[in-house]
Protein backbone atom coordinates (compact mmCIF):
# COMPACT_ATOMS: atom_id res chain seq x y z
CA UNK A 1 0.00 0.00 0.00
CA UNK A 2 1.11 3.38 -1.24
CA UNK A 3 0.91 6.74 1.41
CA UNK A 4 -1.32 9.89 0.44
CA UNK A 5 -0.46 12.98 1.68
CA UNK A 6 -3.27 15.26 2.51
CA UNK A 7 -3.22 19.12 3.75
CA UNK A 8 -5.34 20.36 5.77
CA UNK A 9 -4.99 24.03 6.27
CA UNK A 10 -7.58 24.44 9.77
CA UNK A 11 -7.20 26.13 12.53
CA UNK A 12 -10.33 27.90 12.92
CA UNK A 13 -11.23 25.24 15.42
CA UNK A 14 -7.76 26.05 18.01
CA UNK A 15 -8.81 27.55 21.53
CA UNK A 16 -6.08 29.88 21.51
CA UNK A 17 -3.29 31.26 18.84
CA UNK A 18 -4.14 30.99 14.99
CA UNK A 19 -1.03 29.52 12.62
CA UNK A 20 -1.38 25.71 12.43
CA UNK A 21 -3.12 26.03 9.30
CA UNK A 22 0.02 27.47 7.62
CA UNK A 23 1.96 24.32 8.73
CA UNK A 24 1.22 22.15 5.54
CA UNK A 25 3.00 23.39 2.62
CA UNK A 26 6.10 23.97 5.49
CA UNK A 27 6.40 20.90 6.22
CA UNK A 28 6.04 19.36 2.52
CA UNK A 29 8.44 21.80 1.46
CA UNK A 30 10.92 20.20 3.88
CA UNK A 31 10.36 16.67 2.64
CA UNK A 32 12.75 16.67 0.18
CA UNK A 33 14.85 19.47 0.48
CA UNK A 34 18.13 19.61 -0.02
CA UNK A 35 19.01 19.48 3.49
CA UNK A 36 17.42 16.47 4.28
CA UNK A 37 17.28 12.74 3.22
CA UNK A 38 14.70 11.36 1.64
CA UNK A 39 15.20 8.18 3.43
CA UNK A 40 13.47 6.69 6.14
CA UNK A 41 15.42 5.36 8.95
CA UNK A 42 14.93 2.22 7.61
CA UNK A 43 16.35 2.82 4.45
CA UNK A 44 12.73 3.35 2.19
CA UNK A 45 12.60 5.42 -0.49
CA UNK A 46 9.74 7.84 0.98
CA UNK A 47 9.37 9.43 -3.04
CA UNK A 48 7.86 6.19 -3.68
CA UNK A 49 6.02 5.91 -0.43
CA UNK A 50 4.21 8.40 -0.70
CA UNK A 51 2.48 8.22 -4.10
CA UNK A 52 -0.36 11.28 -3.85
CA UNK A 53 -0.79 14.61 -2.93
CA UNK A 54 -3.57 16.49 -2.12
CA UNK A 55 -3.15 19.97 -0.15
CA UNK A 56 -5.89 21.70 -1.94
CA UNK A 57 -7.85 24.00 0.48
CA UNK A 58 -11.12 23.85 2.86
CA UNK A 59 -14.31 26.00 2.75
CA UNK A 60 -14.41 28.25 5.48
CA UNK A 61 -17.23 27.26 7.50
CA UNK A 62 -16.35 24.82 9.62
CA UNK A 63 -18.96 22.03 9.19
CA UNK A 64 -18.37 22.45 5.51
CA UNK A 65 -14.53 21.99 6.47
CA UNK A 66 -15.15 19.35 8.46
CA UNK A 67 -17.02 17.12 5.67
CA UNK A 68 -14.70 17.79 3.09
CA UNK A 69 -12.05 16.53 5.30
CA UNK A 70 -13.88 13.45 5.69
CA UNK A 71 -14.78 13.24 2.13
CA UNK A 72 -11.23 13.49 1.07
CA UNK A 73 -9.92 11.05 3.31
CA UNK A 74 -12.86 8.73 2.28
CA UNK A 75 -11.64 9.44 -1.21
CA UNK A 76 -8.32 8.58 -0.52
CA UNK A 77 -8.82 5.32 1.25
CA UNK A 78 -10.74 4.20 -1.73
CA UNK A 79 -8.77 4.19 -4.02
CA UNK A 80 -6.48 1.97 -1.63
CA UNK A 81 -4.09 4.59 -0.63
CA UNK A 82 -3.61 4.87 3.32
CA UNK A 83 -4.06 8.63 4.78
CA UNK A 84 -1.08 10.56 6.37
CA UNK A 85 -2.72 14.00 6.79
CA UNK A 86 -0.94 17.08 7.65
CA UNK A 87 -2.80 19.95 9.51
CA UNK A 88 -3.64 22.26 10.66
CA UNK A 89 -5.00 22.01 14.86
CA UNK A 90 -6.29 18.97 15.96
CA UNK A 91 -9.78 19.37 15.27
CA UNK A 92 -9.07 17.62 12.34
CA UNK A 93 -9.03 14.24 13.96
CA UNK A 94 -12.59 13.79 14.36
CA UNK A 95 -13.71 14.37 10.74
CA UNK A 96 -10.65 11.94 9.42
CA UNK A 97 -11.46 9.09 12.32
CA UNK A 98 -15.33 9.31 11.08
CA UNK A 99 -14.05 8.02 7.34
CA UNK A 100 -11.70 5.53 8.81
CA UNK A 101 -14.45 4.05 10.58
CA UNK A 102 -16.28 3.65 7.70
CA UNK A 103 -13.69 1.64 6.23
CA UNK A 104 -11.95 0.13 8.81
CA UNK A 105 -14.06 -0.05 12.01
CA UNK A 106 -13.06 0.86 15.05
CA UNK A 107 -9.28 1.25 15.01
CA UNK A 108 -6.95 1.22 17.82
CA UNK A 109 -4.98 4.58 18.70
CA UNK A 110 -1.35 5.81 19.43
CA UNK A 111 -2.03 9.59 20.18
CA UNK A 112 0.88 11.78 21.44
CA UNK A 113 0.12 14.94 23.23
CA UNK A 114 0.23 17.21 25.93
CA UNK A 115 -3.33 17.22 26.25
CA UNK A 116 -5.91 14.87 26.22
CA UNK A 117 -8.26 16.21 23.79
CA UNK A 118 -10.96 14.32 25.63
CA UNK A 119 -13.33 17.63 26.67
CA UNK A 120 -17.06 17.82 26.50
CA UNK A 121 -16.81 20.93 24.39
CA UNK A 122 -13.98 24.21 24.62
CA UNK A 123 -15.01 27.38 24.21
CA UNK A 124 -18.59 26.66 23.50
CA UNK A 125 -17.69 24.67 20.54
CA UNK A 126 -17.74 20.88 20.92
CA UNK A 127 -15.63 20.35 17.84
CA UNK A 128 -12.44 21.93 19.22
CA UNK A 129 -9.15 21.01 18.76
CA UNK A 130 -9.54 20.22 22.59
CA UNK A 131 -12.23 17.43 21.93
CA UNK A 132 -11.89 15.12 18.71
CA UNK A 133 -11.21 12.11 20.40
CA UNK A 134 -14.39 12.60 22.75
CA UNK A 135 -16.40 13.05 19.24
CA UNK A 136 -14.78 10.14 18.28
CA UNK A 137 -15.60 8.13 21.09
CA UNK A 138 -19.08 8.99 21.06
CA UNK A 139 -19.22 8.18 16.95
CA UNK A 140 -17.37 4.66 17.93
CA UNK A 141 -14.58 5.35 15.72
CA UNK A 142 -12.20 4.35 18.59
CA UNK A 143 -10.99 0.82 19.74
CA UNK A 144 -8.74 1.33 22.70
CA UNK A 145 -7.02 5.14 22.66
CA UNK A 146 -3.70 4.75 24.35
CA UNK A 147 -2.41 8.44 25.22
CA UNK A 148 1.32 9.26 25.86
CA UNK A 149 3.10 12.58 27.04
CA UNK A 150 -0.28 13.68 28.44
CA UNK A 151 0.70 16.90 31.04
CA UNK A 152 -2.53 19.07 31.32
CA UNK A 153 -5.40 16.44 32.04
CA UNK A 154 -8.10 18.09 34.90
CA UNK A 155 -10.75 16.47 36.92
CA UNK A 156 -13.21 16.27 33.84
CA UNK A 157 -10.65 15.05 31.21
CA UNK A 158 -9.56 12.16 33.64
CA UNK A 159 -12.91 11.29 34.27
CA UNK A 160 -14.07 10.96 30.77
CA UNK A 161 -11.03 9.06 30.20
CA UNK A 162 -12.19 6.62 33.19
CA UNK A 163 -15.87 6.15 31.91
CA UNK A 164 -14.25 5.35 28.35
CA UNK A 165 -11.64 3.01 29.17
CA UNK A 166 -8.45 5.54 27.60
CA UNK A 167 -5.32 4.62 28.75
CA UNK A 168 -3.81 7.96 29.30
CA UNK A 169 0.15 7.90 30.27
CA UNK A 170 2.55 10.79 31.13
CA UNK A 171 6.09 11.87 29.30
CA UNK A 172 7.60 9.26 31.99
CA UNK A 173 5.48 6.51 30.92
CA UNK A 174 7.28 5.20 28.06
CA UNK A 175 7.87 1.31 29.52
CA UNK A 176 4.10 1.26 30.20
CA UNK A 177 2.98 1.90 26.73
CA UNK A 178 0.97 -1.49 26.07
CA UNK A 179 2.09 -2.34 22.53
CA UNK A 180 -0.27 -5.35 22.43
CA UNK A 181 -3.28 -3.06 22.46
CA UNK A 182 -2.01 -1.66 19.45
CA UNK A 183 -3.22 -3.48 16.94
CA UNK A 184 -4.79 -3.23 13.43
CA UNK A 185 -6.53 -1.81 12.52
CA UNK A 186 -4.10 1.16 14.11
CA UNK A 187 -4.05 4.99 13.71
CA UNK A 188 -1.42 7.14 14.71
CA UNK A 189 -1.62 10.51 15.75
CA UNK A 190 0.62 12.90 16.91
CA UNK A 191 0.21 16.55 18.32
CA UNK A 192 3.53 17.70 17.96
CA UNK A 193 3.17 19.58 21.41
CA UNK A 194 3.48 16.22 23.67
CA UNK A 195 7.02 16.51 22.58
CA UNK A 196 9.27 18.85 24.91
CA UNK A 197 9.20 22.70 23.40
CA UNK A 198 12.97 22.05 23.18
CA UNK A 199 12.69 19.60 20.61
CA UNK A 200 8.79 21.17 19.34
CA UNK A 201 8.67 24.80 20.49
CA UNK A 202 6.68 26.01 17.19
CA UNK A 203 3.19 24.83 18.91
CA UNK A 204 0.30 26.98 20.43
CA UNK A 205 -0.01 25.18 23.46
CA UNK A 206 3.72 24.49 24.98
CA UNK A 207 3.89 22.21 28.36
CA UNK A 208 7.59 21.78 29.27
CA UNK A 209 8.25 17.84 30.27
CA UNK A 210 7.70 16.32 27.46
CA UNK A 211 9.09 13.52 24.92
CA UNK A 212 11.92 14.02 22.86
CA UNK A 213 12.42 13.12 19.11
CA UNK A 214 13.61 9.89 19.83
CA UNK A 215 11.58 8.87 22.23
CA UNK A 216 8.62 9.08 19.82
CA UNK A 217 10.69 7.40 16.40
CA UNK A 218 11.53 4.76 18.74
CA UNK A 219 7.72 4.38 19.60
CA UNK A 220 7.06 3.92 16.07
CA UNK A 221 9.44 1.57 15.28
CA UNK A 222 8.31 -0.68 18.15
CA UNK A 223 4.95 -0.63 16.71
CA UNK A 224 3.82 -4.32 15.81
CA UNK A 225 1.20 -3.30 13.06
CA UNK A 226 1.18 -1.29 9.90
CA UNK A 227 -1.17 1.86 10.52
CA UNK A 228 -3.74 2.19 8.32
CA UNK A 229 -3.70 5.67 8.85
CA UNK A 230 -1.75 8.90 10.55
CA UNK A 231 -1.77 12.95 11.67
CA UNK A 232 0.33 15.65 12.23
CA UNK A 233 -1.11 18.33 13.77
CA UNK A 234 -0.43 21.41 15.73
CA UNK A 235 2.85 22.93 13.95
CA UNK A 236 2.71 26.49 14.09
CA UNK A 237 5.08 28.09 11.74
CA UNK A 238 4.33 31.58 13.54
CA UNK A 239 5.73 30.30 16.78
CA UNK A 240 9.09 28.09 14.88
CA UNK A 241 12.29 28.52 15.62
CA UNK A 242 14.64 28.14 12.39
CA UNK A 243 12.25 25.12 11.27
CA UNK A 244 12.93 23.02 13.90
CA UNK A 245 9.63 21.72 14.94
CA UNK A 246 8.86 21.80 11.21
CA UNK A 247 11.80 19.60 10.59
CA UNK A 248 10.71 16.74 13.33
CA UNK A 249 7.52 16.89 11.24
CA UNK A 250 9.46 16.27 8.26
CA UNK A 251 10.64 13.46 9.92
CA UNK A 252 8.04 12.05 11.26
CA UNK A 253 6.34 12.10 8.20
CA UNK A 254 8.75 9.91 6.75
CA UNK A 255 8.94 7.62 9.29
CA UNK A 256 5.03 7.13 9.59
CA UNK A 257 4.89 7.24 5.63
CA UNK A 258 7.60 4.11 6.24
CA UNK A 259 4.95 2.55 8.80
CA UNK A 260 2.59 2.72 6.90
CA UNK A 261 3.61 0.73 4.05
CA UNK A 262 4.93 -2.04 5.52
CA UNK A 263 1.58 -4.40 5.96
CA UNK A 264 1.91 -7.25 8.15
CA UNK A 265 5.40 -5.96 9.65
CA UNK A 266 5.71 -7.98 12.96
MN1 LIG B 1 -4.07 17.66 20.58
MN1 LIG C 1 -1.84 19.24 22.41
Amino acid sequence: MTVALLGFAWDASSSYARGAALAPPVIRSLLFDEASSPYSLSGEDIREAISVYDFDPLPEEPGKARAAIEERTARVIDSGKAPLSLGGDHSITYPILRAVRDAHGPVNILHIDAHPDLYEEFGGDRYSHACPFARAIEDGCIGKLVQIGIRSAGPEQRAFSEKHGVIMLGADDLDRIPYDDLVAPLYVSVDLDGLDPAFAPGVSHPEPGGLSTRDVLSMLAKLRAAPIGADIVELNPTCDVHLATARVAARLVKELASAMTKNGRP
